[in-house]
C-alpha cells in the first residue's frame, strides 16, 4: 500500500507511482465514507419512527457506532495520506430511500412498522458487510496489516448489528403476527 513513508525516497522525494488498485481502494473508502455519513443521519429518523423501546435501542447504540465508524474510515484517509472526502454511495443512497418508503407505507406505532425497518436495516447491514470484506481483503493484498485491522474490526461490528437485528426480528415478527 502507498503508505506515508512509502512515497518519499532518500531525497524527500515523491517516487512511487500509485497503482490502479489503490485508486481503486481509495474510491471504495470515499464510498463508503459517504454511506456512513448518511446512514448516521438516516438512523436518527429510523430511531424516532421505531415502535419497540428494544429497536429504538438498536438503531440508537447502531448510530453511535457509526459516528466512530465515520473516525476511523477518516484515520484510514490519514493513514493514506489522503484527505478524507465522501463519493456519493447509489447504493447506500437507494437502501436509505427504501427505508424512508417503508416508514411513510406502515403506522406509526406498529408492530409491522418494527418489522419493516428490520428489514431495511438488514440489507442495509448486508452491504455494508460486503463493502467492509471487500476494503479488507484489498488493504491486505495492499500490504497493509494496520488499515486491514480497522476495516476487521468495523466489519465485525457490522455482523454484530445484523445478528442483533435477527434476534430483534425473531421476537417481533412473532409479536406482529399475533396482533393480526
Ligand atoms: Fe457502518
Ligand atoms: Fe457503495
Ligand atoms: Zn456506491
Ligand atoms: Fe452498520
Amino acid at each position: 500500500m502507498i503508505m506515508k513513508n512509502d512515497k518519499t525516497n532518500s531525497n524527500g522525494k515523491s517516487e512511487m507511482k500509485e497503482s490502479e488498485l489503490t485508486d481503486f481502494f481509495i474510491d471504495g473508502l470515499k464510498d463508503i465514507y459517504w454511506a456512513e455519513k448518511h446512514l448516521a443521519k438516516a438512523l436518527k429518523k429510523m430511531e424516532k419512527a421505531a415502535t419497540s423501546d428494544k429497536l429504538k435501542e438498536a438503531f440508537s447504540s447502531h448510530q453511535i457506532e457509526t459516528e466512530e465508524q465515520i473516525s476511523r474510515i477518516e484515520e484510514v484517509f490519514n493513514l493514506m495520506d489522503r484527505t478524507a472526502r465522501g463519493k456519493k454511495c447509489a447504493a447506500m443512497a437507494g437502501l436509505i430511500e427504501e427505508a424512508e418508503e417503508l416508514i411513510e407505507e406502515t403506522e406509526k406505532g406498529s408492530m409491522v412498522r418494527d418489522v419493516a425497518l428490520i428489514a431495511a436495516a438488514q440489507k442495509i447491514e448486508h452491504y455494508e458487510i460486503a463493502t467492509y470484506g471487500t476494503l479488507a481483503t484489498l488493504a491486505s493484498v495492499l500490504g497493509s496489516e494496520k488499515i486491514k485491522n480497522i476495516l476487521g474490526e468495523i466489519l465485525e461490528e457490522e455482523k454484530a448489528a445484523d445478528i442483533k437485528l435477527t434476534e430483534l426480528a425473531t421476537s417481533n415478527v412473532n409479536e406482529a403476527a399475533m396482533q393480526d
